[in-house]
């Protein structure tokens, strides 16, 4: 990859609240190419500019000036990373049972562990913790679908993070909502209460958990009430044969087109994972833009098998990328998944040039903005959107020499290489020290609670 030389660019009027310079800048916005000696200059939250000086600076005067500077030493400048699809709280059960069928995995710990040991608290405090780990991670914007989702909301909230927060929907009895009758008043009070909770960086929302635990009435209803305020709408689609034969057997449909059937795919649908949609049923999502929330991780540790995104990616349907909840993954690292997901689609098709880095990156950044709707706030360093970005530490022996920054993101960087991260002009992360988190106090509540959990899973085993 050949660099265009430094020079200057025009500047923002006036003096700036935050300038970072003498950085390498990915704005990722669509065939822009990589700038050295970059600065982005930062006003109200929101990126004023974008340029090259003609040397490090400062005193430069190439350099805008700032009230605030941050050296990047060299760093990586880029947008904050989307993670389209996870359940914060669901990691409290990382590590818990693992190396087991889905269906003994879901049924055996996590459904009881879910029902009989969950409560709003520990979602409070399990989303805080993995918020702790999405911003040490380089997200900025995260998806979040869950139980208790008002809980989890307010843990984002603290944390900073910018949101789509949804409340989860089954039909029979989850951490909450014991009397399934209630879920979809619970889904309709959390999205009203939304409404005044931080508008410009929370979007509250729905969850159907998949198309075979709600049912139809449930499914329709739940995508009214979101289609209704111009809200996405989320749900599981495709994720096993199991589910792909089953449904078949009831309905006479895939799960794609059963979903069409009941007339729930539109451009505000997310559909999670797809791993087992036909070319008809590809046709189908690019034909009612629906976006698709990949996870390859979960995919891979659950043996649910590989989501055919390059051909997803040549009907021009909108992909992002996410890590699905930390019991099935089990991190919520998006540099692992990105690293993955170029590697396996290339394996798989027996054809190293799918799934480049480039696009690569562009699926866990300005993509994954889209498949949440929120491609005016944030997912590039445009001026005029929100300051959400990471500055990446490239002063490492894995990440030298540099030749291609898209390269080094996906094949070499490691989540710890994020040095500083920033949403809406506010520093989340600084030097790699959490500012709007007390981790100490995080971690020790979770580890306590940790022990809790293992003695309830033990008297599990004896009942
Ligand atoms: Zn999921």
């Amino acid at each position: 990859m050949s660099f265009p030389p430094p020079g200057t660019t025009a500047h923002p009027a006036g003096e700036v609240d935050i300038l970072i310079y003498n950085a390498l800048v990915l704005t990722l916005e669509p065939g822009a190419a990589p700038i050295i000696n970059g600065w982005v200059a930062i006003q109200g939250g929101k990126i004023a500019a974008v340029g090259s000086a003609a040397s490090f600076g400062p005193p430069c005067p190439s350099l805008p000036p700032a009230r605030r500077l941050l050296d990047a030493q060299g760093g990586l400048v880029l947008p904050g990373l989307v993670n389209t699809h996870t359940h914060a709280a669901m990691v409290w059960f990382r590590g818990l049972a693992d190396d087991l069928p889905l269906h003994q995995w879901l049924h055996d710990f996590i459904f009881p562990a879910e029902l009989r040991w969950l409560d709003g608290e520990k979602v409070f405090w399990g989303t805080l913790l993995a918020a702790a780990e999405l911003i040490r991670g380089g997200v900025t914007t995260v998806a979040d679908s869950y139980f208790y989702e008002a809980e989890a909301r307010r843990a984002l909230g603290e944390a900073g993070l910018r949101a789509v927060a949804a409340q989860g929907v089954v039909d029979f009895p989850a951490p909450g909502v014991p009397d399934p009758r209630d879920n979809l008043q619970v889904a309709g009070e959390f999205v009203e209460s939304g409404r005044h909770f931080s508008p410009d960086l929370m979007t509250s929302t729905i969850f159907c958990h998949s198309p075979y635990t709600c049912g139809p009435e449930t499914l329709q209803q739940a995508k009214a009430l979101t289609r209704k305020q111009g809200l996405p709408f989320f749900i599981h689609l495709a994720e096993t044969r199991q589910e792909v034969e089953e449904l078949q057997k009831k309905t006479g449909h895939t799960p794609a087109a059963y979903l069409d059937h009941l007339g729930l795919l539109d451009e505000l649908t997310v559909a999670v994972h797809g791993v087992w949609l036909t070319p008809a049923d590809q046709d189908l999502l690019a034909r009612r833009g629906v976006k698709v929330s990949h996870c390859p991780e979960s995919n891979l540790k659950l043996a649910a098998g590989v989501a055919p995104i390059p051909d997803l990616l040549a009907r021009e349907v909108t992909v992002g990328l996410g890590t699905d909840g930390a019991a099935s993954n089990n991190n919520l690292d998006l540099f692992g998944e990105m690293s993955l997901a170029a590697r396996l689609h290339k394996v798989w098709r027996h054809d190293p040039t799918t799934l480049p880095a480039a696009q690569t990156v562009a699926l866990a950044t300005r993509e994954g903005a889209r498949v949440l709707g929120l491609e005016e706030a944030t997912g590039t360093l445009t001026p005029g959107k929100a300051a959400d970005l990471v500055v990446v530490d490239l002063n490492q022996a894995h990440l030298t020499p540099l030749f291609d920054p898209y390269s080094h993101l996906v094949y070499a960087a490691r989540a710890a290489d994020v040095r500083h991260v920033m949403v809406a002009g506010r520093w989340l992360l600084r030097d790699k020290e959490l500012l709007t988190l007390d981790w100490p106090e995080i971690a020790g509540r979770i580890r306590t609670g940790g022990r809790d959990l293992a003695a309830f899973c033990q008297n599990l085993g004896r009942a």
